[in-house]
């Protein structure tokens, strides 16, 4: 009943996990052999095939194309016997390295097979191009299981099979790089669940909205000509765009409306008002009120935090407007699919609180890393928000909190003035601290707000009062109560709040998995540059997936849900109901090998997919 797409591929998983990364080197019963091909290491970091002429230990001469050359033979990697080439699930590889799984997904890649499983995990390279892998015909093809190659449409299909057997929300987590095609593959699961709906469900009613949403959210960046951005109203960078929305008006306003863009105009407020909020602010000393002027670049970012809040609240208002006229009229079923477009991250201690021997499974620790953002009172957020406080903060002085309090930390770096570097799990970044103060407070000056309330257009009347009631963004003056002062959130602890919502969010759904990879910089088709793809598989940790999928336990379901499940089938009743007992009995009577599979104390855990597992026990069963 949830035969999916990667059947063949679960099959396989019994395949002898402990050929995972064999290397050469650790045995000499694998020791490379004459005529036998293997993965060479370039100067450039690439990596090509070549095939051994002579080997002799420490060296080998082998041939690349039409060259030969000399290389030593623990450098060597193993090459996977041709009829491997372009396997549908990176599982299959008997050879599981960096240069067999960059290989592999070039060659599919090269044929316009752009989707590979990586065990649990759908990878999806970026055609740059039109591919015809999509419509109503492999719609039905893949509802019907006609076909059942890797395919976004297959994961959307099992998502919406397990909510409708398990009864459990479903999420499809897509992640990627700026530009590697996850708002583009959030729409094509859509699509998916849209067709379902019969052509005329909320689904489809979503799908419809995009085009508004992307006028509005999108913007062309140097990275995406179609990403999905906020905040960027006010400046963007040589080569990029502010949203779409505004050259959309430009081309399309009729005359009378690009009579006005007048700013006073269009907000229906006065000159000398607007130039007033903009120019000065208006403070309690004592029991004095007064005025006083702002600098330049004072009056700057003054204007510049109008625009973005203004923007802000219209979006908002927009996502507000669409979400009211979807839900007018509509059941809801109670269960549902979300999808998240979202630059990736992994949560994996769900073992180790199941208490699971997790030890045999090898996954970098990221903990230092997490320290840094993350400890209290001394991790770079709580010092950002910190420094945001002070009167004299300045980005230099938060720079140099850092450098003398994080120092320490070994994924920490401190370099000259405002600049420091970081050692994520995907490689180092270098951040400078220019406009990191500012950004985090984003706040809003009372000036600013009286200004829109004050306006005789509507909308900005709404947003005023929007903005008052989220006292956070309002920078209070003096002359305003000290209530609302106290509730000021950080950008940076409110978007850990956000963070923390979705998470909790995430944790009650089954997820499936997407990786977005972007195979060039130039945003071009045919163009795939292996160093790109593999800093991104790297970061991603797809290899470890997997390695994981192959040694570890991917599949896992609740003792209650097994025992409700395959209970019936049970022989003898079991002394005890309690939901372990009756799983462990299932597992016994039907002699499931000790090894594919560990109890935890809420949860089963199995190597193989859950499918082989249901498949053996039915098969016993008649
Ligand atoms: P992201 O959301 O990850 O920043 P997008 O989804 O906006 O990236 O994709 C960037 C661009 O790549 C799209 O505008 C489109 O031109 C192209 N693209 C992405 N996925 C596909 C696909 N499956 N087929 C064709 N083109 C794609
Ligand atoms: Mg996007």
């Amino acid at each position: 009943e949830d035969g999916g797409p990667d059947s063949k591929a679960t099959t396989l998983v019994m395949n002898s996990p402990s050929r995972t990364d064999i290397r050469w080197s650790d045995t000499t019963s694998y020791g490379p052999k004459k005529k036998l091909q293997a993965w060479c290491p370039l100067p450039n970091g690439d990596w090509a095939l070549g095939k051994i002429l002579t080997t002799s230990g420490l060296e080998s001469i082998i041939a690349i194309d039409e060259k030969v050359v000399k290389l030593l033979t623990e450098s060597l990697l193993p090459a996977n016997p041709e009829i491997l080439d372009g396997v549908d699930d990176l599982m299959q590889l008997s050879y599981l390295h960096e240069p067999s799984v960059l290989f592999n997904l070039q060659y599919r890649y090269s044929q316009d097979m752009i989707y590979t499983k990586a065990g649990p995990v759908l990878v999806a390279i970026n055609p740059f191009k039109e591919v015809p892998l999509y419509g109503n015909d492999y719609i039905e093809a893949y509802k019907r299981k006609a076909i059942d190659g890797p395919h976004v449409y297959a994961i959307a299909d099992i998502a919406i099979r397990e909510m409708i057997r398990d009864e459990v929300n479903q999420s499809i987590i897509i992640s990627g790089e700026s530009g590697a095609g996850k708002t583009e593959t959030a729409k094509i699961a859509m699509q998916y669940l849209a067709a379902l709906g019969g052509g005329s469900g909320i689904e489809y009613e979503i799908l419809q909205t995009n085009p508004i949403l992307e006028a509005f959210g999108n913007a062309k960046t140097l990275r995406n000509d179609n990403s999905s951005r906020f905040s960027r109203v006010v400046q963007c960078t040589e080569g990029e765009r502010s949203y779409h929305i505004f050259y959309q008006l430009c081309a399309g306003a009729p005359h009378c409306l690009k009579g006005f863009y007048n700013v006073t105009k269009l907000l229906g407020c006065g000159t000398g008002e607007l130039k007033l909020a903009l120019s000065t602010r208006k403070m309690k000393v004592g029991n004095d009120n007064i005025v006083q002027k702002l600098t330049l670049s004072q009056a700057t970012d003054t204007r510049d935090a109008l625009a973005k809040s203004i923007y802000a609240c219209l979006f908002e208002w927009l996502v507000e407007q669409i979400n009211k006229s979807l839900e007018a009229g509509k059941r809801r079923t109670g269960r549902s699919i979300s999808i998240l477009d979202i630059y990736g991250f992994e949560s994996f201690d769900e073992y180790i609180q199941d208490g699971i021997d997790w030890a045999k499974v090898d996954f970098e620790d990221n903990q230092d890393c997490l320290n840094l953002f993350e400890k209290k009172p001394l991790g770079l957020l709580s010092l950002l928000d910190e420094e945001s406080t002070f009167p004299n903060g300045s980005d230099l002085t938060f720079a140099n909190k850092l450098k003398q309090h994080l120092n320490s930390n070994s994924c920490f770096r401190g370099e000259r003035g405002k600049v420091f570097c970081v050692c994520h799990y995907a490689g180092e970044v270098m951040y400078d601290t220019s406009g990191f103060l500012e950004k985090n407070r984003d706040l809003l000056h009372m000036d600013s707000i009286l200004l829109l309330s004050s306006c005789t257009c509507r909308l900005p009347q709404i947003f005023a009062s929007k903005i008052l009631s989220q006292s956070d963004k309002v920078m209070v003056n003096q002359y305003r109560s000290s209530v609302a002062d106290s509730q000021k959130l950080s950008v940076a602890t409110k978007f850990k709040g956000q963070l923390f919502q979705l998470m909790h969010r995430l944790e009650n759904t089954t997820p499936h998995f997407i990786r977005c990879i972007k195979p060039n910089n130039l945003q071009l088709p045919g163009n795939y540059e292996q160093g790109l793809v593999l800093q991104q598989l790297r970061c991603c940790g797809v290899l470890e997936v997997v390695r994981i999928s192959r040694s570890g336990y991917p599949t896992r379901m609740s003792h209650q849900k097994f025992a409700k499940r395959y209970g019936f089938l049970l022989l003898e009743s079991v002394a005890s109901q309690d939901p372990l007992s009756v799983s462990v009995a299932i597992l016994h009577q039907f002699n499931i090998l000790p090894e594919m599979y560990q109890v935890g104390y809420t949860k089963l855990f199995f190597r193989a997919g859950q499918r082989q597992m249901k498949c053996r026990i039915a098969k016993k069963n008649y």
